[in-house]
């Protein structure tokens, strides 16, 4: 677009970056144009009409002029600027991972209204007090799936048969789950429990309003955090920063409702 011409979009901000002495540039996921990047010039001054818009995860109306580097944010209308995300350091912790795994997973101006929709639904799900945990392994495969890496957890990859079992072996790599009929298993594999294979396809079949009232155990949160992020990083390539936040966070006991 020529310079100068103005556009609008709505949009959630996935990552910030301070410049200079009051700029910030924003990486904005925006519904209809992917992701775009834009400066808010005086963002950091004092009652700047720009800084609430710029922090993350603020979902709203964006307007902007074309600019011959970088798009220049000229006004915005917020939607959510979800406070009781920026409350709990937990719930921070949870959305900056999935601003980053959104960040890191598109590319510039390529719109996906579905990942959108599940990113928005995502942060309105950590605001209403949903489990961040349940929030985040959601959003994972929600995401992978989208991205035409849903996992198979109900019959083997290699020989199309039912696990036997309540168990299953799954395998990053391979895609999901992989029996021992068959042959040797891959190097990669992460034993799922029956109880936490159940609540990964629960997970996978849920919409989003019925993570309220879900309830996973202990026992169940782990295998799942580490056999998705395995898959995750297996198919992104890429480490999530963030990650290193939240296991440190839950090295230190951190109290979900702590203010971040
Ligand atoms: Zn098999």
């Amino acid at each position: 677009m020529e310079a100068g011409r103005t556009y609008r979009a709505t949009a959630i901000v996935l990552r910030r970056v301070n410049i200079g002495e009051t700029d910030r540039v924003i990486a904005l996921y925006t519904r209809e144009k992917g992701k775009i990047s834009g400066i808010a010039k005086g963002a950091r001054k004092a009652l700047s009409k720009l800084a609430g818009a710029s922090e993350l995860f603020t979902y709203g109306r964006y307007f902007l002029a074309v600019g011959r580097e970088l798009d220049i944010i000229t006004q915005t209308e917020i939607r959510e600027s979800f406070p009781r995300i920026r409350g709990d350091l937990k719930r921070v912790a949870h959305a900056t991972y999935i601003a980053e795994l959104v960040n890191a997973l598109v590319e510039e101006h390529e719109a996906n209204f579905e990942l959108f929709d599940t990113l928005l639904s995502a942060l309105y799900l950590l605001e209403g007090g949903v489990d961040p945990e349940i929030v985040a392994r959601y959003f994972e495969l929600q995401v992978m799936s989208l991205m035409g890496y849903r996992p198979e957890l109900d019959r083997c990859l290699r020989c199309d048969r039912a696990p036997a079992g309540e168990g299953v072996m799954f395998s990053p790599s391979s895609g999901g789950v992989v029996c021992e009929e068959c042959g040797p298993l891959p190097d990669d594999v992460i034993y799922l429990s029956g109880e936490s294979a159940t609540a990964m396809r629960r997970l996978l079949a849920a919409e989003p309003q019925a993570l309220k009232d879900m309830q996973f155990a202990p026992a169940v949160k782990d295998e799942l955090f580490h056999a998705i992020r395995w898959y995750v990083r297996y198919r992104t390539d890429r480490e999530i920063k963030s990650t290193e936040f939240i296991q440190a966070l839950a090295a230190a006991g951190t109290g979900a409702e702590e203010a971040g």
